[in-house]
């Protein structure tokens, strides 16, 4: 039988049937994907004088009483024996029936964790079965335990999965190693080993994450979807089209006229990449990875100005306020002679200047507009959007970055699109992750620049610290301060940024010192900044908000308080604030005294290293990819198995037989398309 509906499975009725779709399973192919999360061995009874406290057991007693207690609190304990032991069962959860259930002489199994209680052995809430027939075999298999719902029990879960897996359609398997694939299993069989693992197999290797062949068969057959899902989203790319944008006059000239530097070789080769795409009608889909530093604005201003010299418009987007604004000073000084067609629209932006910019961008005499969300709302289109830069691109959501796609009004070209960011993934997971981008890397960060000089030190010495300060800038260095917030509820009793400001202006008064944070007004936000800038401030207290955007080369310190609250890719990024000059610059990660080994660890990378990726590639090594790119800092990472820095090494293997399947085999393609990806592609056309 092909795919199947639930209802032909017997038992599933309406109200099993809603609660199957509340985990995601709407048809017997689900089913059979709805792998285990865990494993429990039922297959040999344990004898109690040979169990171990503290481990999950299997074992088989006579009962001897049940008793329903109602005080200290409402219990249910049945007291049983198998030939070595005697055993407490208690269950705070029953119903009457429940208690019916276990009479003397009853001969019950359970599934449990083996305790030790005040009167011996216990268990508590075990899973139970009665049984009539003392020699009831055990199970052929171990026993797998799934992610389920309330009022859906793990035993019918296994009933429908079995099911499901019996009826199977073979048809439906897609013969890889015709392709090259190495495994001596099929996709069913690799199911069938995961649902029902033989008794032989240990469960290490069978759990999630475990290295059994079947687990490795489910993961490279994902990774082959993924990437022939990828190649077809490119070829359907190709057949789009954007403007072809490849003359350059005023605004071109003007940009290079206006950056006091040159530009660095990986710069150059950079901005050659990206006009050479634009000045193409497929569509660009670029992705610009550099180091936080490096000089990517320059490079997506140049692109801008190309743009705007063939007539069409330029939608500057940054994920903060701040950014945006300081875009938007740098991008006029660029753009002296055109400061009029140059616009910004933020979420502060005021009504009536939001509705002149709106129609300045619906007319066509705004051409560079820099915005932040504000930009996605659906009242804001374009006479012809040319070219979509957003920057720190991870962090925006995929269906906001899709958004910006159809907002021209008059014609059905799609504006190009290049992306920057600073969180370098490694090269082989930004190959598979981004397969329908091209990436271009810069690799240099401009002449000049020492390398940041990292320390720790113990947040007890931080009078001490605030001593050093003083001296250094009496010498001339201006301060970053940045502390962390974890919780609004910190804001709200003691903000960490206004007491570490208070410390200093009493300790040091001589030394003029700002805060800074994201409750405070947009006008204040940048009236702080500016006088940072220009040197009227000398340390500038603050929350993560200058994370981004914020570009004071004189700034020469940097001081992160509570340094073990945040990621080192993070605190990679806060760095990159200074190092800008050509002074040496220091970091000083402050840190509380009780932090664990992983926390010095981690401290550790960032005081050997300044390189962007290898830093984000150790962090991943130490926190797992699951946390550093979940959907809100990547885009969608649509796999369901595949971990790619673990399963890395299967990546070329995969990839060669993907590109075959894709170019020999459309019936497969769509097959695995439709199998694994269904839903989930469109978005990684964001
Ligand atoms: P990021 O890649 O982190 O976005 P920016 O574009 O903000 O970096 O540039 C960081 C600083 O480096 C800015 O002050 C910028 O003016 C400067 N810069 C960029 N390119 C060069 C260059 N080729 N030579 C010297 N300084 C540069
Ligand atoms: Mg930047």
């Amino acid at each position: 039988m092909a795919n199947f509906d639930l209802e032909n499975i017997p038992g599933i009725g309406p109200s099993l049937k809603n609660k199957l779709n509340s985990i995601g399973i709407f048809n017997s192919n689900d089913l059979c994907f709805h792998l285990p999360i865990n494993y429990q061995n039922r297959t040999k009874l344990i004898q109690l004088s040979n169990a171990e406290i503290g481990n999950e057991i299997f074992i088989e007693c006579k009962v001897s009483s049940c008793q329903v207690l109602y005080r200290p609190r409402k219990m249910m304990i049945i007291k049983a024996a198998d030939p070595s032991r005697s055993i407490l069962i208690r269950f705070f959860y029953f119903n009457p029936g429940q208690a019916k259930q276990f009479k003397a002489n009853k001969i019950i199994r359970l599934y449990g964790v083996l305790r030790i209680g005040n009167y011996g052995l216990e268990m508590i809430h075990p899973e139970y079965e009665i049984i009539d027939n003392p020699n009831l075999p055990t199970e052929q298999s171990l026993t797998a335990v799934y992610r389920t719902t309330k009022g859906l029990s793990q035993n019918q879960l296994r009933k429908f999965i079995k099911i499901a897996i019996k009826k199977y359609d073979h048809n439906n398997e897609i013969d890889l190693k015709k392709y090259g694939l190495v495994s001596k299993l099929s996709l069913i069989n690799a199911l069938g080993h995961i649902h029902f693992p033989d008794q032989s197999i240990a469960i290490d290797d069978i759990a999630p994450g475990g290295h059994h062949p079947a687990r490795q068969r489910l993961i490279k057959e994902e990774m082959i979807a993924f990437q022939v899902g990828m190649a077809s989203l490119k070829d359907r790319q190709a057949h789009l089209k954007s403007p072809a944008l490849d003359c350059q006059r005023g605004w071109y000239d003007s940009v290079l006229n206006n950056f006091p530097y040159s530009l660095t070789k990986a710069q150059q080769k950079v901005v050659e990449e990206i006009k050479n795409d634009i000045s193409r009608t497929a569509p660009m889909m670029r992705l610009v990875q550099g180091d936080v530093g490096s000089g990517k604005t320059i490079v997506a201003a140049i692109a801008a100005a190309q743009s705007i010299d063939n007539n069409s418009q330029v939608a500057f987007m940054a994920p903060t306020t701040l950014l945006a604004e300081q875009h938007f000073i740098n991008l006029q000084n660029y753009f002296p002679d055109y400061k009029e067609s140059i616009a910004l629209l933020t979420g502060v932006t005021k009504a009536k200047e939001k509705v002149k910019i709106k129609n300045g961008l619906k007319s066509g005499s705004i051409k560079l507009v820099i915005g932040t969300h504000a930009l996605f709302q659906d009242d804001v289109s374009f006479l012809l959007l040319g070219l979509i830069v957003i920057d720190e691109q991870h962090r925006f959501g995929v269906n906001q970055r899709l958004s910006l796609r159809s907002k021209n009004i008059e014609t059905a070209l799609l504006p190009h699109q290049l992306t920057l960011t600073a969180t370098p993934i490694p090269r082989t997971m930004a190959m598979s992750v981004y397969a329908n981008m091209d990436i271009s890397i810069i690799d240099e960060l401009p002449p000049g620049r020492l390398p940041i000089q990292t320390s720790t030190l113990s947040l007890n010495k931080k009078d001490q610290l605030i001593d050093r300060i003083e001296k250094a800038c009496s010498a001339g260095s201006q301060v970053y301060w940045v502390c962390a917030l974890i919780e609004e509820s910190e804001l709200m009793n003691a903000n960490p940024v206004e007491q570490t400001y208070e410390q200093i202006t009493k300790s040091i008064p001589s030394i003029k010192c700002s805060f800074l944070h994201g409750k405070m007004k947009a006008e204040e936000k940048l009236e702080t900044i500016d006088n940072f800038k220009n040197g009227k401030v000398q340390v500038l207290v603050s929350t993560t908000v200058i994370e981004v955007g914020v570009d004071v080369p004189n700034a020469d310190i940097m001081i992160i308080e509570n340094a073990e609250r945040f990621g080192l890719a993070q605190l990679h990024q806060l760095r990159g604030r200074i190092g800008r000059g050509s002074k040496q610059s220091h970091c000083i990660l402050l840190h509380n005294d009780s932090i664990g080994d992983i926390a010095y660890q981690r401290m550790d990378i960032l005081k050997n290293s300044t390189d962007g990726f290898y830093i984000a590639e150790k962090d991943l090594l130490i926190r797992g990819p699951g946390e550093i790119m979940g959907s809100q800092q990547t885009g969608v990472i649509p796999f369901k198995y595949t971990d790619l820095m673990r399963d890395s090494a299967y990546l070329e293997e995969t990839k060669e037989i993907a590109e075959k399947i894709y170019k020999d085999d459309k019936t497969n393609s769509d097959k695995l398309i439709q199998r694994w990806l269904s839903g989930s592609i469109e978005f990684a056309d964001a």
